[in-house]
């Protein structure tokens, strides 16, 4: 089973010379088991995904949202399957219901604000209310889900197929104040602990680590995370390889580059820094 990162931008997709080589795409990262893959947000990057998964003539897929802003919702209806007959699209997105999850979509794709209508699509594809702690089969993948922090709600995924474990925690802020839990190397609080069984032993932690531990000290409020506390997490959770996602917008190739010396040499845990094209081979 191979992970596949085809937009690693956090807040807005970016294009500029200097964040080329790490990509300038918003969220977007492909779970490929050579079956039915599975699709973790629809950022812009979910674009040269779609028809990628068209060109491949793949017949079902598998699309989880983890919240609604744009940054990871904006490229859902450039994603090809959704108008490709003989493609079985399942879409699970935080909500009650299908209904519940079909009218937060409708908020974007309702002819205002993009020219797709959710009505015009929603025949096409089925539509999951996920909820925290909610567990579904999906595909053939099973997928939990673990309520994050961040601003208007946040859901993590761990999504387990073939013996294989990916778990996508983005968009949020450390799960416990900088004295307090993790941040301050002490025991799990309430919510670390829910976040942690989700993280239990996978074979790729996917993590939002869009701030240096100085800016995230003053935008605590922000729902974004540094890289300390993904591999303090990752650590605990006994989590194989890390990938630092959701590279802020600023960030340059270079700086990125900065990161990767800085957090990527690690004794125990396989860490990278998430890269537009990059391949994550879970086999190895
Ligand atoms: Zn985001
Ligand atoms: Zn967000």
């Amino acid at each position: 089973m191979k992970v596949r990162y085809w937009g690693v931008r956090g807040s807005i997709p970016v294009a500029a010379p200097d964040t080329a080589r790490y990509g300038g795409n918003s969220s977007c990262v492909e779970i490929d088991d050579g079956v039915c893959p599975v699709v973790l947000d629809c950022g812009t990057g979910a674009r040269a995904l779609g028809r990628d998964l068209v060109l491949r003539h793949v017949k079902e897929v598998v699309v989880l949202l983890s919240h609604y802003h744009m940054d990871h919702l904006y490229g859902f209806p450039y994603f090809g399957p959704i108008f490709t007959p003989n493609c079985r699209v399942t879409v699970a997105a935080p909500g009650v219901s299908a209904v519940d999850v079909k009218n937060r979509l409708g908020r974007y794709m309702n002819g205002r604000y993009h020219p797709i209508r959710i009505d015009d699509v929603a025949e096409e594809i089925e539509l999951v209310g996920m909820r925290p702690g909610g567990r579904a089969t999906l595909g053939k993948a099973t997928v939990t889900a673990a309520s994050l922090s961040h601003p208007g709600g946040c859901l993590g995924y761990r999504v387990e197929f073939d013996g294989r474990s990916v778990a996508y925690l983005t968009d949020t802020g450390p799960l416990s104040p900088p004295h307090q839990g993790l941040s301050a190397g002490l025991p799990a609080s309430g919510a670390e602990k829910r976040v942690l069984e989700l993280v239990k032993g996978v074979d790729l932690l996917v993590m939002d680590t869009m701030f240096s531990f100085e800016e995230y000290l003053t935008k605590m409020t922000w729902g974004h995370c540094h890289p300390g506390y993904a591999i303090r997490l990752a650590e605990a959770a006994g989590a194989k390889r890390l990938g630092l996602f959701h590279h802020a917008p600023d960030a340059s190739d270079e700086a990125l580059d900065q990161l990767a010396v800085q957090w990527c040499d690690h004794p125990t845990i396989d860490v990278h820094m998430a890269q537009e094209g990059k391949v994550v081979d879970l086999e190895g």
